[in-house]
């Protein structure tokens, strides 16, 4: 280990606090430092390059080094760096990129509430649903349902709509007025009951009906759900389930959020996931590929139903954020969508690389390792199982997961772990060639990894 090395990450471990961490734990290894990006790979501080099959956090969409999304920061950040849609004020690259989404979005998608982030998008939608019911003279319809190993953010209100255990057991969580269903994971909750994938994922989405009649019709504001589940381990609903969900909220008047920061900006091969399911949400949070993550920004799209229920209001909305509508996030917002629209990233997602991904990632499938091997445009994961047969997973203690992601690190891939899926979602611009490359390192990992459970 070099000595700059070193220092970066002795002050790291002295000052720096990281998201989702054991600090004790990465205070005795110290953090990996990553210095630099260019196209899929990043390159860390000890020279080592890695590809980078999660786009950073599944954002940077567009591939690292993009000079063009460079110069749209700067040039907005020299004209006017910053200022505030608050106090009756507005300024261009809000304007523009907001006309630009309603465009985008799929139809009755028209207005768009800023933000900095994910979460910040998903605690919006808490308070501008319960604040739209109350306009409509309907303030009890308070509840909204989410699903379990869920993941909506990290905020008070983004981390009770999640549905992951360990996160709400720490701050006493959720929040009063949001429930849970349980999810469309097949693999995990279907396939050993010997239940059939698509009335499984209509049995799934009938517990959304069960719930609202159990909490009364008239009490319940919203159902949210990402189209693919990511953080809980890129779980791709069945065919049959989200049609199903439609019409139970249609059915019961119940607004249906669609949290898109994952699946919007072309991952699933249409510009949004709500269009490859045939969703027809009436509010869609964004985030992440709005910018390809080169600055933090989000945006709830909200349906001209609503935005009109909250303008006859008559009464402030009082809720909003310092950067809400970013000047320069903007600008690079506007900048990413006019790449994607130049380079057709959305018909080279849908007709070239995901199917070339699809067909190579099914290969992994036949790996002893692999349970199941699935995807959906430009994400995917593998199941990690003990034995093939009978699909029995590794013991906890084993940390198969874990110990896969640090190999294929080692190996100079990045993978990530969710207990023992791996999964990918890499920069939607990856060219075939370097498909090619992520599956060998794949290969060769789960091979180092067979052999270093064995
Ligand atoms: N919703 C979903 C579906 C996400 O995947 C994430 C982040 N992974 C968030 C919300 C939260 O976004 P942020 O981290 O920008 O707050």
């Amino acid at each position: 280990m070099s000595t700059a090395t070193l220092t970066i990450q002795q002050q790291d471990s002295a000052h720096c606090l990281h998201p989702f961490t054991n600090f004790k734990e990465l205070n005795a290894k110290g953090a990996r430092v990553i210095e630099r990006g260019e196209g899929v790979f990043v390159y860390d501080s000890e020279g080592n390059k890695l590809l980078d099959a999660m786009a950073g956090l599944w954002c940077v969409n567009l591939g690292y080094g993009r000079q063009e999304l460079v110069d749209a920061a700067a040039k907005q950040m020299q004209q006017l760096p910053y200022y505030n849609l608050f106090f009756q004020t507005t300024h261009s690259p809000a304007v523009e990129l907001s006309t630009l989404l309603a465009e985008l979005t799929p139809e009755g998608l028209n207005h768009a509430f800023f933000t900095g982030s994910g979460s910040e998008c998903n605690d919006t939608v808490v308070r501008m649903v319960r604040h739209y019911w109350a306009s409509k003279g309907q303030p009890n319809k308070l509840e909204i349902i989410s699903r379990n190993n869920a993941y909506h953010g990290s905020t008070m209100a983004g981390a009770s709509l999640g549905g992951m255990g360990f996160m709400h057991a720490q701050g006493g969580l959720p929040l009063p007025n949001i429930s849970h269903i349980d999810q469309p994971y097949w693999f995990e909750e279907g396939q050993g009951q010997g239940q059939d994938p698509q009335q499984f994922g209509l049995e799934r989405a009938q517990q959304l009906e069960q719930k609202i009649l159990e909490l009364g019709e008239d009490k319940v504001a919203a159902f949210i759900a990402e189209p693919i589940q990511g953080a809980g381990g890129v779980i791709i609903p069945p065919e049959s389930y989200w049609p199903e969900i439609q019409r139970i909220c249609d059915k019961y008047d119940i607004l249906l959020v669609v949290d898109e920061v994952i699946c919007g900006f072309g991952r699933t091969g249409e510009w949004f996931a709500c269009q490859t399911y045939n969703i027809k949400p009436d509010l869609i949070c964004l985030a992440k590929g709005i910018t390809s993550g080169y600055l933090p920004m989000g945006a709830v799209m909200v349906c001209d139903k609503v935005a009109q229920g909250l303008t006859e209001a008559d009464t402030e909305f009082a809720h909003g954020f310092t950067y809400s509508g970013h000047p320069a996030a903007c600008a690079v917002a506007i900048e990413n969508i006019r790449i994607m629209q130049q380079e057709n990233i959305i018909s080279h997602v849908r007709d070239d690389i995901a199917p070339y991904l699809a067909k190579r990632w099914q290969e992994l499938a036949s790996h002893p390792l692999v349970g199941e091997a699935r995807s959906k445009g430009m994400v995917a994961a593998i199941e990690l199982v003990a034995d093939k047969s009978t699909l029995q997973r590794f013991s906890k203690e084993q940390g198969a997961g874990g110990v896969c992601r640090d190999i294929c690190i080692n190996n100079g891939l990045i993978m990530r772990a969710c207990g023992d899926t791996m999964i990918i979602s890499p920069p939607l611009v990856i060219t075939k060639q370097q498909v090619d490359q992520l599956i060998t390192l794949a290969k060769q990992s789960l091979d180092d990894t067979l052999q270093a459970l064995s």
